[in-house]
């Protein structure tokens, strides 16, 4: 667990989360200020900065957190309507937490992918 790690604390258990759905690795809940309908966090239980650090270290376990993504969609309904399923990394994507999450959206048309400003 990393210091200070908002999501490792809910890893632990130490803040509570709308989780909907958890394997042994990987954890998925629903994002406090949804920007969607549909608006899910998928994370590994372990700390990685962002996605190619977590990619580096274990592809499996990304592979995994994919996989989760798709189940998610699947169950939240939106695996056929689509989704969008975004990792930021760095300060131009506008990364507020350092523990490696990707964010499942959807259930509206999502529109163009990038927005400036
Ligand atoms: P990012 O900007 O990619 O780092 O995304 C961080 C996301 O975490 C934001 O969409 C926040 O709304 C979300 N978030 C922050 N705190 C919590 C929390 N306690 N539970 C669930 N989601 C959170
Ligand atoms: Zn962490």
């Amino acid at each position: 667990m990393a210091d200070n790690c908002l999501f490792c604390r809910i890893v632990a258990g130490e803040i509570p989360a709308d989780v909907v759905h958890e394997t042994g690795r990987v954890l998925a809940f629903r994002d406090i200020t949804p920007k969607a309908p549909v608006h899910v966090l998928v994370i590994p239980k372990d700390h990685y900065e962002n996605a190619a650090a977590l990619a580096a270290a274990d592809p499996g376990l990304a592979g995994e957190v994919v996989q989760v993504a798709g189940a998610v969609a699947a169950k939240e309904g939106v695996a056929e309507s689509g989704y969008r399923l975004i990792f930021n990394a760095g300060p131009d994507s506008g990364q507020e937490v350092f523990h490696v999450h990707g964010h499942v959206l959807g259930g509206q048309p999502l529109g163009a992918l990038t927005g400036r400003g």
